[in-house]
């Protein structure tokens, strides 16, 4: 019989897998002797069978449960039901990764008509006990039944009204009594029955609802978005109540063991007094930071930094804690890793290494390297800032600087994001907002603290957020924001700094980013450990130079094809391609020699002796052609060509399937000369920088080969070519020929096609496209419903497809170096900047990854994470 549920004392924090993080975390703490309300985890192994048996609770499991449940009963004194010592439960979520906000909760699971009665007297508080009873009828009818909250707050409304009073806690005992009653009435009256008075099916039916939410489209699409497998399922944490809302003696906060915004070593958090936990991650009151309890209650703020400690020197790590005080006694709810922005990740890893806690490696570990993409992104020009006036200030909940156009829901975000940058103002952000949140450069609301939702939301995607901007007046019906006296429309500018809270109503400059400081001396400690190296994709020595600045150690990729598309060359590279003999192709060609040479000395410049790797001219032509009739018109005219003749031509030259047309190695088959133009222009160039003290060695690269008789030819044209330059110049200049491997027939036949190739770079766009059989530029079509349906869990366009182009690239490595020992093998497909697969490629053996110049950073230190955990 397989065991699906564990007391909080039988598990530790070694069994994340099956417990997932909160589980297996609660369990740590009770065994480290912390004050934890006690109760069971159903496991995530549960879920996974839920979901097997069709979507219910198999016999075996609900008994389980039960045995937990009369257990904890045992420990806690407690029971469901009961009227002098009623037990109630919170009822939540926890997967292996964490996942805020993305499934549900339901707390003061088991009070019914008897238990509260049993609650008002222990409490000597009747309001109380029905104001909750009211909340978890309201909770259980929205997450359980799916009866939508508005049918209750508009009966809450009216009672407020019929009494004149304009808050909930103007009610008073017998109003939350009457209020109670009509809700049950109502879930009658919406439901067909009356509302489950046994706390044993409450339970049940609670923990179906948590299990059905690892699978709403929220989770869904956070999972996908932090590469979370579905098969790894949510566990099930059922706890004994405490209650922050007892009183001036109880309360309720959240707690970093450091400054999650700035990795700063002290205690940062919120608190409310006389409060139940939703309403500080909500953000619908404004709660008091932490350092207040220190006045409020000296011995327990004492209590509480010391248990911090124990927790932080445990975990070996900066810890988020929520926790309650219940009539003046401290409770942990949970710990966990906190989620922290870029810089205070970098700041803590260095921070806790000097502290003597971490080695160098475990620091490196602590930042994950997708997150250092906030750091590179281009802060507020500070000369422009210091121009410009604040229209408010929110609070500095996730750095970096947006500037953008107002949407003011998720849903306008995604259109609106089309056209322009994007920052999403909302009064408050739920998790419905994921969407939007992801589209948008940045996110505003009005109301909500450090810890609400949309600032830890936005922390761990990396995105600039300011949060509990209190001035601002947001009215999200009419789409209209006031501040101050000036009022915004939706689509007008408005820019955030996340790093200082402000906000300004304008559009405001922004400049690159740069690697200094703690940023610096962390990437160097990546540099020291990793085997793998890391270039950057870029086409021009401006991208070039920023690439270097972030520490490329070469070029992987430079598509020769983005330098014809500028205004002075197109005009020669049309010429080119309307030439009808080879004579006046070449004289066009002619034409743009010298430019294209240019281009290459600019690149070898900018890289230092680093090598560059320059790929021939590889899209079908005619995307260098107009379509319109007005612009061939006016090339006719450039081209002194009948305008008729231009236009079939240019027809002729339209492909069905261009992706699988005319490109690649093939253009030079048809046209050696091209081939033979850009030979001169990387020789020629590559001699003069040398001349000047680089060293630079071209890689020259063709692409979409499939048959090493492709590149035998192109070889010949390039080797006869570079050989004469050499040698009229008395050069002892030394270059490779290589190929990238990007047509499934290439791989397969790897060892063949390194006879003439002298290194691979592995094209992995084209690869994972041609191994699946569909186009990278129409699959973004169907792919939606591919993660719908949970055909696809990733885009194979971003993370590499491990199982199939995987197998592909391990196949073509091996073939590869079995012809040539030494050969080496790099990858500059979109994957290159990807972490996952810069591991794949780090245990596949690859020499080099190559990436856009934002993501070097994150390769390097991806590339030292491949390393620790497989060293080579
Ligand atoms: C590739 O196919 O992976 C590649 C790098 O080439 P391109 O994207 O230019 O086709
Ligand atoms: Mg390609």
């Amino acid at each position: 019989m397989s065991k699906y549920v564990y007391l909080f004392k039988e598990g530790n924090q070694t069994m994340r897998n099956l417990l997932g993080g909160k589980g297996a975390n609660l369990a740590e703490m009770s065994s480290l002797g912390l004050p934890v309300p006690q109760g069971f985890t159903v496991t995530t192994e549960a879920c996974n069978v839920y979901y097997e048996n069709g979507k219910s609770l198999p016999e075996e499991m609900v008994n389980q449960i039960y045995n937990a449940l009369s257990e904890t009963e045992k420990i806690t004194g407690k029971k469901f039901g009961d009227l002098s010592e009623p037990f109630l439960v919170s009822v939540r979520s926890g997967a292996r990764a964490s996942m805020p906000g993305m499934m549900d909760t339901i707390l003061n699971l088991g009070l019914n008509d008897v238990s509260v009665e049993g609650l008002a007297k222990k409490t000597n508080n009747p309001r109380f006990a029905y104001d909750s009873y009211r909340r978890f009828i309201q909770m259980f009818s929205d997450v359980v039944m799916e009866i939508p909250k508005s049918n209750y707050e508009k009966i809450l409304e009216e009672m407020k009204e019929s009494k004149g009073v304009e808050n909930d806690t103007d009610l008073n005992a017998e109003d939350m009594k009457d209020l109670t009653k009509k809700f049950l009435k109502k879930y009658t009256e919406l439901k067909g029955k009356p509302f489950p008075q046994d706390p044993k099916e409450q339970l049940i039916e609670a923990v179906e609802a948590v299990f059905r939410s690892w699978d709403n489209p929220r989770a869904n699409t956070y999972r996908r978005l932090n590469q979370i497998p579905y098969e790894w399922g949510t566990a099930v944490n059922v706890q004994g109540m405490v209650f922050g809302n007892m009183g001036d003696d109880s309360g309720t906060g959240v707690a970093f063991s450091r400054d999650p915004s700035t990795g700063k070593k002290e205690l940062y958090g919120e608190y409310l007094f006389n409060a139940q936990g939703e309403d500080v991650v909500a953000g619908i009151r404004t709660p008091k930071p932490i350092k207040d309890l220190e006045k409020d209650n000296p011995a327990l703020y004492n209590d509480f930094v010391k248990s911090v400690g124990i927790l932080e020197n445990h975990y070996k790590d900066m810890q988020d804690m929520e926790f309650t005080i219940e009539k003046g006694k401290l409770f942990f709810l949970q710990t966990r890793n906190g989620k922290r922005t870029a810089q205070a990740a970098i700041k803590i890893a260095i921070d806790l290494f000097n502290e003597g806690v971490l080695t160098k490696e475990e620091a490196l570990l602590k930042v994950e390297p997708k997150q250092l993409d906030t750091l590179l992104h281009p802060q507020f020009d500070k000369t422009v800032l210091s121009n410009s006036n604040p229209l408010t200030k929110g609070l500095n909940a996730s750095p970096g600087a947006a500037t953008g156009i107002i949407a003011f829901d998720a849903e306008r975000a995604k259109e609106l994001a089309q056209k322009e940058s994007v920052i999403l103002v909302r009064v408050e952000t739920s998790p419905e907002d994921i969407e939007g949140m992801i589209i948008a450069s940045g996110i505003l609301t009005a109301r909500g603290g450090m810890t609400s939702h949309a600032a830890v939301v936005a922390r761990g995607m990396g995105k600039c957020c300011v949060s509990g901007a209190g001035e601002l007046r947001i009215d999200e019906k009419n789409r209209k924001l006031v501040v101050n006296g000036q009022t915004f429309n939706e689509g007008d500018w408005i820019s955030i700094d996340g790093s200082s809270g402000k906000v300004y109503g304008e559009k405001i400059k922004t400049v690159e980013a740069t690697v200094s400081g703690d940023f610096a001396t962390f990437m160097s400690w990546a540099d020291e450990v990793r085997k793998l190296k890391v270039r950057a994709n870029a086409d021009n020595p401006k991208d070039a130079s920023v690439a270097f600045e972030f520490g490329a150690q070469g070029i992987g990729l430079c598509r020769t094809e983005h330098m014809f598309f500028e205004e002075n060359r197109i005009t020669a590279m049309r010429e080119m391609i309307v030439s009808n003999n080879e004579e006046s192709r070449k004289k066009a060609l002619d034409k743009l020699l010298p430019m294209q040479k240019e281009d290459f000395v600019g690149l070898y410049k900018s890289m230092r002796g680093f090598p560059v790797t320059i790929r021939y001219l590889d899209p079908p032509l005619h995307e260098f052609l107009p379509s319109g009739n007005d612009e061939i018109k006016k090339l006719s005219l450039e081209l002194n060509l009948p305008f008729e003749e231009l236009k079939e031509l240019i027809d002729s030259l339209h492909e069905t399937n261009p992706m699988l047309g005319h490109r690649g190695v093939r253009l030079s088959i048809t046209y050696p000369e091209i081939a033979e133009m850009q030979t001169k222009a990387v020789i020629e160039a590559a001699i003069q920088v040398n001349k000047e003290g680089l060293d630079v060695t071209p890689e020259i690269m063709i692409p979409l080969v499939g048959d090493v008789k492709e590149l035998e030819l192109l070889k010949k044209v390039v080797k006869k070519t570079a050989d004469k330059i050499i040698e009229e110049n008395n050069s002892d200049l030394k270059y490779m020929v290589g190929t990238m491997i990007e047509i499934p027939r290439a791989a397969l036949l790897a060892d063949e096609v390194a006879k003439e190739a002298e290194f691979f770079s592995f094209g992995t766009n084209d690869l994972t496209q041609m191994t699946y059989g569909f186009s990278r530029d129409d699959a973004g079509k169907f792919l939606d419903d591919y993660y719908d349906k949970k055909v696809f869990e990733a885009d194979p366009f971003q993370h590499v497809d491990q199982a199939g182009v995987g197998k592909l690239m391990k196949l073509a490595s091996e073939l590869g170096r079995k012809t040539r020992p030494e050969m080496k093998l790099g990858i500059c497909g979109e994957h290159g900047g990807d972490p996952s697969s810069v591991e794949f490629c780090h245990n596949l053996g690859l020499n080099y990854v190559s990436c856009s110049p934002f993501r070097v950073p994150i390769a390097r230190l991806a590339a030292a994470h491949a390393q620790i955990k497989n060293p080579k």
